[in-house]
């Protein structure tokens, strides 16, 4: 029998997808590099809007931007700002929006349209649905899976809520993927530019930096900074305000969707003059005649364009670089085709940006290739991301043992062993915080949960493995592990709260201005951990050992003195002079009983 030759599998098909604020859009690979799929009319983007018009039709994309003017409050666009967060986060931002935003149950916020109200993420599912539609359309096949960009500082919740939508979609997401490593993969796709790169990316929402170190075709993201409430919106509001200025007060969604539209079509015109008129007339509601020169547009955007400098200098000394030791510097996201970001960024760098990729398309491009290494087609790329603060579990007294260091590269996986604090404890609570500080109380609370079923030891006994792993997708899962009844618990945290880009900058603002208050309060914690162990080791040890009366007594009284101090609150300087005592009477005791009892007692942190 013979065997007619098959014909080679067709490559595995997976989209690139940039999720943006202001426009999504799909890519594919093709050839070396990846392609954009466009619609029938020829064009990539697709405007992340939704309008549930009243006739009851869903409307996604140009047609629904088109009917912003026309049904404002059942019009949504920005949903980005708004997914995987809390109705109480978004609050601030809700009142800018023309459409309402509700909180419903757990706190979540929903868009309410008439008497219906959607989540942000059935919401996006909509805009990927219209990707996915486009790009099968362009492809003439059907397409099932998808690499999905984010800002770099998504949280967990933002990153699941993404993950979700595009479930919701039909479209497997094999991996959520920073937007600037996108742009910079797309940017740098031949591998022949080794070095370090400067990402900026400012979108119409969000702005990211990302420092990069590309060696021979590997991209390594060294560090990465923000904003993610800064972007060409905030531009158009501030145009905005002069066109509103001249006309009477007015909170009418209409007047607002139509004054935010002239404004960034004012924008736009002023990349490319050094003056733009505009003539909105907008009926009985009144009219306006204006005329901006790119130096009054200048002046007023450059107190933004310098917050984006400031994070661009922290996120290369965050890298352990200076300015000058940057090799490239890329240009990503619409905002970067104002003049002012190019020329003060180019003087802050001293590089002259690359504008070679088309910064609307750069982040789907790159999607595209991380999708086709993602498929088995491309072994050739590896990439690697870094979590954006450390991560830790807390101990007894307060204090946060942290387990992943800020700037760690993802995927990572750390294991410590830690011990309970109470004699036959059969429990232990696991909380787990984020941030950089050295106490509980100024982190922030990421999640909890219980290890049952420990053995009832004396306390410091039970061996409890704790593992925190960051995958690929940034998302952290907990696991606790008793090491010998193999009772086992474990979380995948998903924040309710996520936080905000000013908040992580925030955060780590406040370490640096804290570490000294905090080293002591630490060092507080520290201490009275260990007295209390010493305690109870010597405690144990005594009563095992066999020493000579008088020996037993000097160990006694010394341990009943610590004993005290720690009823009394003592401060650390008297709590170490305590141990301090202990110890040199424990170590002149020849039979090493106590001191091994103690050793093992101080060995694992205690979880509470
Ligand atoms: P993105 O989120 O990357 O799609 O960027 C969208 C933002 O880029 C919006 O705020 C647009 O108004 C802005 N944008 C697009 N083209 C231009 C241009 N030529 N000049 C200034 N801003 C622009």
């Amino acid at each position: 029998m013979t065997t007619a030759p098959q014909p080679p599998a067709a490559p595995r098909l997976v989209l690139g997808i940039d999720l943006g604020t202001t426009n999504s859009l799909a890519a594919v690979r093709a050839g070396k590099g990846a392609r954009v799929l466009r619609d029938r009319d020829g064009e990539p983007l697709v405007p992340s809007v939704v309008c549930f018009h009243p006739d009851g039709r869903t409307i996604v994309g140009r047609d629904a931007k088109a009917l912003r003017l026309d049904f404002p409050e059942r019009t949504v666009f920005s949903i980005k700002r708004l997914i995987g967060r809390s109705a109480a986060e978004v609050q601030q931002e809700a009142t800018r929006l023309p459409y309402r935003v509700v909180a419903a149950d757990r706190g979540l916020p929903r868009v309410q349209i008439g008497d219906q109200q959607w989540t942000p993420e059935a919401i996006s599912a909509l805009i990927l649905q219209q990707v996915k539609a486009t790009a099968e359309q362009a492809l003439g096949q059907p397409v099932r899976e998808a690499v999905v960009t984010v800002p770099a500082w998504f949280d967990d919740a933002q990153r699941q809520a993404t993950k979700d939508a595009a479930q919701l979609a039909g479209l497997e997401c094999l991996r959520i993927l920073n937007e600037p490593t996108a742009a910079a993969l797309a940017y740098g796709i031949d591998g022949s530019k080794d070095g370090t790169a400067l990402v900026y990316d400012l979108g119409g929402g969000t702005f990211d930096v990302s420092i990069l170190r590309i060696d021979d075709g590997v991209f390594r993201v060294l560090s990465t900074a923000g904003d993610t409430h800064l972007g060409g919106d905030d531009f158009d509001e501030l145009l905005g305000q002069r066109i509103l200025a001249q006309l009477p007060p007015t909170s009418d969604p209409y007047v607002l969707q139509a004054v935010r539209a002239a404004a960034e079509g004012l924008k736009i015109r002023l990349s490319d003059a050094d003056r733009a008129e505009l003539e909105l007339d907008l009926g009985d509601r009144g009219a306006v005649k204006l005329a901006v020169t790119r130096a009054e547009f200048e002046a007023a955007i450059a107190p933004l364009v310098q917050r984006t400098l400031d994070c661009v200098t922290r996120a290369v000394k965050d890298a352990g670089l200076q300015l000058h030791e940057l090799d490239d510097v890329v240009l990503v996201g619409g905002s970067t085709r104002v003049p002012l970001v190019r020329a003060r960024l180019q003087a802050l760098t001293g590089k002259v940006p690359h504008t070679g990729v088309d910064p609307d398309l750069a982040v789907a491009l790159g999607a595209a290739i991380q999708a086709d290494v993602l498929a088995g087609n491309d072994r050739s790329l590896l990439l690697l991301d870094v979590i954006p603060l450390s991560l830790g579990l807390e101990t007894l007294g307060g204090a946060v043992q942290k387990l992943i260091l800020r700037n760690s590269t993802i995927p990572t996986s750390v294991t410590e062993e830690f011990s309970t604090g109470v004699d036959n404890q059969t429990a232990v609570d696991l909380t787990i915080y984020q941030g950089e500080r050295e106490l509980a109380q100024d982190c922030r609370l990421l999640g909890r949960f219980q290890l049952r079923g420990l053995p009832a030891l004396p306390a410091g006994l039970p061996r409890i493995a704790v593992t925190f792993l960051v995958d690929a997708d940034g998302v952290l899962r907990v696991t606790a592990r008793e090491q010998r009844t193999g009772a086992q618990a474990s979380i995948q945290i998903v924040p309710t709260f996520g936080l905000t880009r000013d908040e992580v900058r925030k955060m780590m603002l406040d370490s640096i201005e804290h570490a000294q208050h905090d080293y002591l309060a630490r060092e507080a914690i520290d201490t009275r951990n260990k007295a209390e162990a010493m305690v109870r080791g010597t405690q144990k040890a005594l009563q095992m050992a066999e020493l000579p009366p008088d020996q037993t007594y000097a160990v006694q009284k010394a341990t009943k003195a610590l004993q005290k101090l720690l009823a009394a609150n003592a401060d650390a300087a008297a709590l170490k002079a305590g141990c301090d005592e202990l110890t040199k009477l424990t170590a002149t005791i020849a039979d090493d009983v106590i001191s091994s009892a103690v050793t093992k007692a101080l060995k694992a942190d205690e979880i509470r």
